[in-house]
């Protein structure tokens, strides 16, 4: 059945699209449902927003409602025969390429600009927290590749560091649509060279992004210590800057901070403009729901808003979620949007939120439980006394915080999210063999929980 789906699929998307977020899907199919194996959780996300509904719509009518239903997940279908499934892998989205109607003989492929036209300046509420980025991403919009090259933004989780990069990018193709603008994420970025490498197509993949008036590359802290990709990377910054075409960069923070990454880049990084996104005040949360609850065509009463506001402070992204939850709930119940509601339907997620274990924290406390340094918990050591800590810290993160694999593993001195899982498979193991390793997980869970 996903053989006739892509094929139709094929028929309805363009090239790029269809060779961007469906070809690197893998497909298994049981009792009626599809399951879909996405390679990133940033494919996962594209494929849950945009093409999930035509895919499960297409499922249905070719299979005359057999299949009904489509999941998506992160990860790889295991089945009998890994060589061949292996060698699927590899054969994704051999790069097409396009003959461009200029004249210009050499092969581009086709871009894709990734732009969520969702992300816009106009969906962004300024506040103190994010007015000196907004206000730059805004001339950079206006006046690309001149002003500040490269524009970096950095700050934590869910502050807007994305939408930021994508309201820029919107703003350039809304004033001249033939501008090649592509957004992508360093994870993305990496994995497609790491393809095009297999398939000799290196120079097209160099070709492609150096074709570009605007690269946008999300959360270059994916890129540390992947030296291949970085000294790719380098190259494509170095092309592109002199040429005077606009680079910009997100990170969870400052340039020079940003660990696993060459030093060559990192001073290159701050070349230009280097701004924050900071965490919002009461203020500009509560204006924030109103504005969310606005597109949602939602009427949130103040008090609800400023109850929402003063409890979940850290992370636009998670104010949105209990928004979302809320407005959801109410709709089902068919209860009003009160405190009290609010109070009964977010009552976990306000518990988590409390308690704010972060991996920093998780780091913390672990190296002081086995009396070793945080320096060494995150070094590339392997001894055991070091090597067997660092993966319950690994697991522990895995467990208590919602950071992907690849955010751990960056987190843990640029690991690879292959190492964060080897690190919960081994330690969930050993706590069923090992009486010592299930106590001391116990009393770390403990320490941390309490
Ligand atoms: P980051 O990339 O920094 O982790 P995102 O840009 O993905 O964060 O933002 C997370 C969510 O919060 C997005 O849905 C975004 O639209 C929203 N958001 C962040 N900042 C603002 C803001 N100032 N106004 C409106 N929405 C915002
Ligand atoms: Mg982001």
């Amino acid at each position: 059945i996903w053989e006739k789906c892509t094929a139709r699929l094929k028929e309805e998307l363009s090239i790029a699209e269809f060779n961007t977020w469906i070809m690197p899907l893998q497909a298994s199919e049981q009792d009626g449902v599809l399951r879909l194996f996405a390679p990133n959780r940033f494919v996962l996300d594209q494929v849950e927003m945009y093409y999930k509904e035509k895919v499960e719509a297409l499922c249905e009518r070719l299979t005359d409602g057999t299949i009904a239903q489509v999941l998506i997940e992160v990860g790889t279908f295991h089945n009998e025969t890994p060589i061949e499934h292996d060698d699927r892998k590899s054969e994704h989205r051999p790069p097409r390429t396009t003959k461009r109607s200029t004249g210009r003989t050499e092969k581009v492929a086709a871009h894709v600009s990734n732009l969520n036209s969702e992300f816009t300046f106009d969906t962004f509420v300024e506040g103190k927290s994010n007015q000196i980025a907004r206000a730059a991403s805004l001339q950079i919009g206006n006046n690309p590749g001149r002003a500040y090259n490269p524009f970096f933004i950095y700050g934590g989780v869910g502050l807007g560091k994305t939408h930021l990069m994508h309201a820029i990018g919107n703003t350039l193709l809304s004033k001249d649509r033939s501008r090649r603008v592509v957004y992508i994420h360093s994870e993305r970025f990496v994995a497609d060279m790491v393809r095009a490498l297999q398939h000799n197509q290196i120079t097209e993949f160099k070709r492609y992004y150096r074709s570009l008036n605007a690269l946008l590359i999300d959360d270059v802290q994916f890129f540390a210590g992947k030296e291949r990709s970085q000294e790719e990377f380098f190259h494509t910054f170095n092309a592109l800057f002199e040429s005077k075409q606009q680079i910009i960069l997100t990170s969870d923070r400052y340039p020079k901070e940003v660990s696993g990454l060459e030093e060559r880049l990192k001073s290159r990084f701050g070349w230009g403009l280097t701004v924050s996104v900071d965490p919002p005040d009461l203020e500009t949360r509560v204006a924030i729901l109103q504005s969310k609850a606005a597109i949602m065509d939602v009427d949130l009463p103040d008090e609800v808003g400023f109850f929402v506001a003063r409890r979940i402070k850290s992370n636009i992204r998670e104010l949105e979620g209990a928004l979302r939850r809320l407005v959801a709930n109410a709709e089902f119940t068919g209860q009003e949007l009160t405190v009290d509601f609010a109070k009964a339907v977010l009552r976990d997620m306000l518990i988590a939120q409390d308690k704010m274990i972060t991996i920093d924290n998780i780091q913390k406390v672990v190296a002081e439980y086995y009396k070793i340094r945080i320096t060494d918990l995150i070094s590339a050591k392997r001894t055991r006394s070091i090597s067997r800590p660092r993966q319950i810290a690994m697991t522990l993160a895995k467990e208590l915080t919602k950071h992907s694999l690849p955010e751990i593993g960056t987190a843990f001195g640029g690991r690879d999210h292959t190492t964060v899982i080897h690190a919960t498979k081994k330690i969930n193991s050993l706590r069923k063999e090992e009486i010592a390793v299930e106590e001391d997980y116990k009393n770390l869970l403990r320490i941390l929980t309490s």
